[in-house]
């Protein structure tokens, strides 16, 4: 039968395999959403081979190309990345298996049950090369994990300032710290995490405190002054200030008051407003992962598995006892997107620790920045005891 040769992705290789169907199919028989998805959108009114409905049909090759691809995606040919063996099964080291397995024990997971589909399916995809998991040894979220751990490492145990010396700080992946910062930075730019704060939002702060009237000023309540910033936050280290806020007045309070600090009995909460719109990098913005069979996604599956991992881990409860040292990497992370030229930004948004759904806003403004910048409305302040 001959070949059809068809490429929608430049990579995948459906040389391998015969494209030249007759059939019809309806979206009832896959059970994944993405194909599912794929026959509703792009069929049209005809009749399915398979269960004889008039339904949204599509030709069974446009199906194929989807399982190609997904198969592309998870499967190399051992020949390309294994080193040879004689005691493998099929020669090589690891896990292979050839098409028959691969259809066989739905390694793809699709659930066919309709006994012509999954017979013409296998037919038409049949052939003679080999099979093994691209992931078996190590996936490329688990490189980019890998190079986070290895980053946050030596941040807090080895070297805090000078860790871009690429050759010296590099791991056995001859992966250096500074390439994951890289990484993120790749990221934000090729998901388009860059939002725009409007002119005369509102951003709500909060500060505990000891006297009931104390607080009652904007610069009570803006960023912490240069000669008292002497605490660790989670974004900034001792000594640089910045505006922590959020748009929930709630959040504000249940991040800023600890209730168990008797010395503290009062809080007061008020609200600033930025004077022009701010540029800020939305963490909480991350794409859903794409389909395994979607060729125009699933090649940032990984990344995008990374960076939630790594949002994660930025947004993470942390023991005061150990922010010192715990809140290195974060800091680094802030401060790398900070002075970034390529990201231009004025703060980030970022999950908060305590309700993973909402969300925290740090700027970039000291105390006398964040005076000059944010309008504060003296009629908002309200103080409460805890
Ligand atoms: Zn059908």
């Amino acid at each position: 039968m001959p070949k059809r040769n068809i490429k929608p992705g430049d990579d995948v290789d459906f040389e391998l395999y015969d494209l030249d169907t007759t059939e019809f199919v309806c979206s009832q028989h896959i059970n994944d959403d993405y194909i599912k998805k794929f026959i509703q959108k792009n069929g049209t009114k005809g009749k399915c081979d398979y269960c004889d409905k008039n339904i949204n049909v599509i030709e069974l090759y446009k199906v194929l190309e989807l399982i190609i691809t997904g198969i592309d995606y998870l499967y190399e040919d051992p020949a390309n990345s294994r080193y040879l063996n004689k005691n493998g099964l099929h020669g090589f080291d690891g896990n292979t298996f050839d098409f028959y397995d691969l259809w066989n024990e739905d390694y793809l997971d699709l659930k066919i049950e309709n006994t012509n589909l999954f017979e013409d399916i296998y037919k038409y995809l049949e052939n003679d090369s080999l099979y093994c998991n691209i992931d078996e040894y190590g996936s490329e979220t688990d490189f980019l994990n890998d190079s986070w751990s290895h980053f946050k490492r030596i941040v807090k145990h080895k070297a805090r300032f000078v860790f871009h010396f690429k050759d010296v700080f590099s791991n056995h992946n001859l992966v250096d710290p500074l390439s994951i910062l890289d990484k993120v930075q790749n990221s934000i730019i090729k998901f388009n995490l860059i939002t725009e704060l409007k002119e005369n939002s509102i951003l709500y702060r909060c500060r505990q405190h000891t006297t009931e009237n104390e607080v009652n000023l904007a610069k009570h309540l803006a960023s912490t002054p240069l000669t008292f910033s002497k605490a660790n936050g989670r974004m900034n280290p001792a000594g640089i200030s910045m505006f922590y806020c959020s748009k929930s007045k709630d959040l504000t309070i249940k991040e800023v008051v600890d209730s168990s600090d008797k010395s503290k009995p009062f809080y007061t909460t008020g609200i600033f407003r930025n004077k022009e719109k701010l540029s800020l990098v939305d963490l909480t913005n991350i794409p859903i992962a794409g389909s395994i069979f979607d060729s125009s996604a699933n090649i940032d599956i990984d990344t995008i598995a990374f960076l939630n991992g790594f949002i994660e881990d930025i947004a993470k409860p942390i023991n005061s006892d150990d922010s010192i040292i715990e809140y290195i990497p974060t800091q680094i992370v802030t401060e790398y997107i900070r002075f970034n030229p390529n990201l231009n930004v004025d703060g980030i948004i970022y999950p908060s620790s305590k309700d993973n759904s909402l969300k925290n806003i740090v700027v970039f403004y000291d105390h006398d920045e964040s005076i000059d910048n944010l309008n504060f409305s003296k009629s908002s302040l309200k103080t409460e005891s805890i």
